[in-house]
């Protein structure tokens, strides 16, 4: 099961570019195209919005959630970046994991408690899955740096809110650019990057295993 999750939405355009493009609808075009070419390669396939409503972070989150073993897969268009390059992200966290309070040196606060409201523990439940976030996202931008030229070689850690309420591993993918690209070019995209998506769930697969045994 994947679930392609088409960021913004509704009053939330997310980048635009001078030629009136809006990532929203971008994304949302992406995401269909890519969710076509996924389910010819037999996967499952969700997305988290279908037409131009914004469904909050955690909505998004609990699509997934619902899944066992889904991978939860955010696209996003950026207005910056060499146009027709990608990128991968996984989520970084702002905070440190919360540890018993042990002062050291001089001038060192105790650490912080850990969090008390659920909201604050939901907010963290991407955290156990990012190791393999992580190596989702190198296979993947593995397979779009061949595609995009120019792209990093490597994936980035990025605080990404949409990515941190999942408890799947999860990865954000950013197509550059509303304002350097044209509508026709982004859109062309998608072949790209379903086939960077697939190899990348395919190859995580194999190395999981492998490391089972
Ligand atoms: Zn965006």
């Amino acid at each position: 099961m994947i679930v392609l999750d088409p960021a913004h939405g509704g009053t939330d355009t997310g980048a635009r570019g001078e030629n009136g493009v809006a990532e929203k609808d971008i994304v949302l075009q992406i995401a269909r195209a890519v969710r076509e070419q996924l389910s010819r390669d037999a996967y499952r396939v969700l997305l988290t919005r279908n037409d131009d409503s914004n469904p909050s972070y955690d909505d998004r989150a609990a699509l997934a959630n619902a899944y066992r073993d889904a991978i939860f897969i955010s696209l996003h268009v950026s207005s910056t970046g060499t146009p027709g390059t990608a990128r991968a992200y996984y989520d970084q966290f702002s905070t440190p994991i919360p540890q018993p309070s042990v002062a050291t040196g001089p001038g060192a606060k105790p650490a912080a408690a850990p969090p008390a409201s659920s909201l604050a523990v939901w907010e963290q439940a991407q955290r156990p899955y990012l190791d393999t976030s992580h190596r989702l996202a190198d296979l993947i931008q593995a397979d779009l740096a061949q595609s995009f030229s120019g792209s990093p070689s490597a994936s980035i850690a990025a605080p990404v809110r949409a990515l941190r309420s999942v408890t799947e591993p999860a990865v954000a993918i950013e197509i550059s650019s509303v304002s350097g690209s044209t509508p026709d070019a982004l859109a062309a995209t998608a072949g790209p990057v379903a086939a960077a998506i697939a190899h990348g769930i395919s190859a995580l697969r194999q190395t999981s295993s492998a490391g089972v045994k």
